[in-house]
């Protein structure tokens, strides 16, 4: 048997009918009591269930807070990612591991309410197949926070023609669901963007945002949303591509015009000064130009990110040791 610490090759799990997938990052602070009241509401609708904390490389007691409830509760089962990947791709290892024929995602910090698991629950058995946990209010968000989730979610409903609207991380995916997503082969995955261009029949739920338990600010300030919508946006879309071929298309038209008249200018007699003209041409062109190069260069780095073919996430533990769900065989993906 090779060194195995992810249980690569223990033999498979059996299926249980609900999972519950956690991200968290340094969330030791609020994590026992997720994960209790997470229980509570998955045993109103069935004892069968799992829930699967993802440690996505915390600094703080986040692992042991797993491992203490993993002792308590073998229900609760957890994979500790090598280092910190970023939520996304700590969903998709907890998605990947999951066993059960539906498949809860929601946050440690208690904003996604366990006490609608049984509403997304009996929405599933009514015969959706995606529950999408839609955002009522955000009012209790800082202004700035607001405004630009607002313009993420409409650039990127814009950009990929999919409805982000309100939506969130908060979602029920069936066993197809998860299947079809995790044969989605690239590495810079977006759950959000990824689950939206699924399909599947889809029926939202709304809740309202609760305030983060735990204290603590979100991990995701605005530098990091910034980046975040970009790559949303040039993994689903290459509408900025097509916007910058236009841009230059009638670039180069004016440009011929203007050059037309100067020329005709130069053959009557009557060129002159024309200075300002020039330096203004001269100054949007090259802006244009380099911006269009930077926005290539976007694509060219995403492109050359995926071609690399790296693991979304390493897994280096699991609880328990060997755990893996139902979808062999290879975990590193
Ligand atoms: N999270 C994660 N990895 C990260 C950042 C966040 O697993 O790199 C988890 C975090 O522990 C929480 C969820 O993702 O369970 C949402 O994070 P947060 O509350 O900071 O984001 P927000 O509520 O602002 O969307
Ligand atoms: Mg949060």
């Amino acid at each position: 048997m090779p060194n195995d610490p992810a249980g690569l090759f223990a033999p498979a799990a059996s299926v249980c009918e609900l999972s519950l997938v956690i991200p968290a990052f340094n969330e030791a602070g609020v994590l026992g009591d997720a994960v209790a009241a997470i229980a509570r509401s998955a045993a109103e609708v069935t004892a069968d269930y799992e829930i699967l904390v993802v440690d996505d490389g915390s600094s703080d007691a986040t692992w042991p807070t797993v491992t203490a409830a993993h002792e308590a509760d073998a229900r609760v089962c957890g994979l500790r990612l090598s280092r910190n990947f970023g939520k996304d791709a700590a969903l998709s290892a907890g998605i990947k591991h999951s066993r059960g024929r539906a498949v809860v995602v929601l946050d440690a910090d208690l904003q996604h309410p366990p006490a609608l698991i049984p509403e997304l629950y009996r929405a599933w058995r009514r015969g959706a197949e995606i529950v999408n946990g839609i955002k009522r209010d955000r009012t209790k968000e800082p202004f700035i926070r607001r405004a630009l989730s607002r313009m993420f979610h409409l650039a990127a409903s814009r950009l990929t023609g999919l409805d982000f609207n309100n939506s969130s991380d908060f979602k029920l995916l069936d066993r197809r669901v998860v299947n079809a997503w995790l044969a989605l082969p690239e590495r810079r995955s977006f759950f959000r963007g990824m689950v939206a261009w699924l399909g599947f029949r889809a029926e939202d739920i709304y809740f309202d945002v609760a305030p983060r338990a735990g204290g603590g600010g979100s991990k995701y300030g605005v530098w990091r949303l910034a980046r975040m919508a970009w790559s949303a946006a040039s993994s689903y879309s290459v509408a900025p591509l097509h916007i910058i071929h236009f841009l230059s298309a009638t670039f180069l038209s004016v440009g011929v015009v203007l050059g037309a008249r100067a020329f005709y200018q130069k053959l009557t007699g009557q060129a002159i000064g024309g200075f300002t003209t020039v330096i203004i041409l001269e100054l949007l062109m090259g802006g244009f130009i380099l911006l269009s190069l930077g926005i290539i260069a976007e694509y060219l780095a995403a492109i050359y990110e995926e071609t690399k073919c790296r693991p979304r996430y390493i897994v280096a533990e699991s609880l328990p040791a060997g755990y893996r769900g139902t979808i062999a065989p290879e975990t590193h993906s």
